[in-house]
């Protein structure tokens, strides 16, 4: 009986809080036509190129094929490292990567505090288990505090230009307006977004079905991300750019290690519920540029917790890991894991680095370990014991026209060097000199960085594993290249890298208006 009645008293808060953060529409963003074409920019959470590209094939995928027919398709876009969603999308806003942004992983340790920042795998998640702090990271502090307010975000930007846009459900959205989240259980909390826009059930416009504004995660899922976007078709109040994020692949990435059949199905169908509201398919890209993408790919994690899971407790024992939640006088390190990669920060002055790093080689499954050295980036590969390191600098040039002078192992990196040519190709780690020493520069503190081999994650402070299953966040290709579709403009970024969106968005909408 008991357990009767919580069920009701649960049932009646989450009743009394499902309307406390509806908003009217702001109708101001309603926009004259300017001449050029609105921009769509939707994000499918883990979306890879298999089955994907198959059942386009087959004709199973109408949405995605009439975008890839209409428009052009790669399978080889070069995501973020950590490839973790809010180091992407802090990178695909602002047009950089970490170590301007600022935005080091989904966890990194913060020295002058001395405390594990985390922005929570999922904001009903963080807020179900009491973590007030997580909360207030994931919400607030990673847009209004971390997020490097020196680079404007392509909101702040189409906004000086006074273009408005919107955002909805994306976890990094910073913006030039200011706006109130209404948290259970929580005062009022400001933020500064865009004009439109949505973060679940903690701001949003639309009264979507009652169990989806709060499952999954509150609010954050692909039906009222997806019911957002209609309301503003329908409305004819599309402003000049809108971000969509869709996150439900994801979970389902993270339990089964792969995009199941059924889920692409089901994101397709979405998608022709907003081709659909445009009257045709043609219509829609008649006046619209649309661009999906994923964010991460992900590698199938083998079945066998004790094969492949890395516990840094026991990897690096007898030192003692801080407490995510407090670091006291007695421990040795902190560890912010990011599924596949984690920083490893020393705690006590009169650590032997050295001796910690001799600890990580000891694991054949780590693939890399990264650390910075003056101005050199020192990479090793703790199986062959090779060694690389690298700099800025003039000897070689990569192919996205980056500078560096080299020595040692390429191999370490799958570097494909052309001696005589002075140029630099990338194999298995795309863009893996940048992506790298951008890590190793995102954040103050002496830390080094350990990245695992496909197949492989990380434990340590409490982060979630998925044997079994599917996980993300090293530098390798099965986690860093990811599709993206572009129909209604033959227009192309300046590379194939996250970092070069953003320039090639605001191309899209400077061209004409
Ligand atoms: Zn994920």
């Amino acid at each position: 009986m008991k357990k009767v009645f919580l069920m009701f008293t649960l049932f009646c808060f989450l009743l009394v809080m499902s309307g406390c953060g509806l908003e009217p529409r702001p109708f101001h963003i309603q926009t004259e036509a300017t001449g050029s074409k609105k921009v769509i920019l939707i994000i499918v959470d883990s979306l890879i190129k298999n089955p994907l590209t198959t059942m386009m094939e087959e004709r199973k995928l109408p949405a995605f094929r009439f975008l890839k027919e209409k428009g052009w398709y790669t399978d080889e876009l070069v995501s973020v490292f950590p490839t973790m969603s809010v180091v992407i999308e802090s990178t695909l806003l602002t047009g950089h990567y970490p170590n301007h942004h600022g935005v080091p992983g989904l966890r990194w340790y913060d020295v002058e505090e001395r405390k594990l920042v985390n922005y929570g795998d999922g904001t009903v998640s963080s807020i179900r288990s009491g973590a007030v702090q997580t909360a207030m990271n994931g919400l607030l502090h990673l847009n209004n505090t971390h997020l490097n307010q020196d680079l404007p975000t392509i909101h702040e930007e189409l906004a000086s230009m006074g273009k408005p846009t919107a955002s909805i459900n994306a976890l990094v959205y910073r913006g030039s307006e200011q706006k109130t989240l209404h948290v259970p259980g929580m005062a009022p909390l400001a933020t500064m977004a865009p004009p439109y826009f949505v973060l679940g059930s903690f701001h949003h416009y639309v009264q979507t079905g009652f169990t989806h504004r709060f499952f999954p995660s509150y609010g954050v899922n692909d039906r009222v991300s997806v019911d957002h976007l209609l309301d503003l078709i329908q409305n004819k109040a599309l402003p000049d750019f809108t971000i969509m994020y869709m996150p439900d692949l994801d979970k389902e990435s993270h339990e089964e290690g792969i995009n199941t059949k059924d889920t692409i199905v089901k994101v397709d169908q979405l998608l022709q519920e907003v081709l659909h509201a445009f009257g045709t398919w043609e219509e829609a890209l008649r006046d619209h540029v649309f661009i999906v993408m994923g964010d991460s790919g992900f590698s199938r994690i083998g079945e066998d917790k004790a094969k492949s899971v890395i516990p840094l407790d026991t990897l690096f024992q007898p030192l003692k890991i801080a407490e995510p939640d407090q670091t006291t006088a007695a421990d040795d390190l902190a560890v912010a894991v990011n599924s596949r990669m984690a920083y490893v920060y020393p705690l006590r002055q009169d650590l032997d680095m050295d001796q910690v790093v001799e600890m990580v080689k000891k694991d054949a499954r780590v693939d890399m370990i990264t650390r910075r050295r003056g101005e050199w980036i020192e990479v090793m590969h703790p199986e062959s014991g090779q060694q690389l390191r690298y700099r800025p600098g003039l000897s070689f040039t990569d192919v996205y026209s980056q500078t560096w002078d080299i020595e040692g192992e390429e191999s370490v990196l799958d570097l494909d060097i052309d001696t005589r040519k002075k140029q630099i190709g990338f194999g298995k780690y795309p863009d893996a000199l940048m992506q790298l020493y951008a890590a190793a520069h995102s954040h103050s503190g002496d830390y080094f960085i350990m990245t695992t081999a496909p197949g492989y994650e990380m434990e340590g402070a409490h982060s979630p594993i998925h044997p079994g299953g599917g996980n993300h966040g090293s530098l390798h290709k099965e986690d860093l290249l990811i599709p993206m579709f572009v129909a209604g403009t033959d227009k192309r970024p300046k590379t194939l890298r996250v970092v070069d969106l953003k320039p090639f968005i605001l191309g899209l909408l400077k061209q004409e208006g």
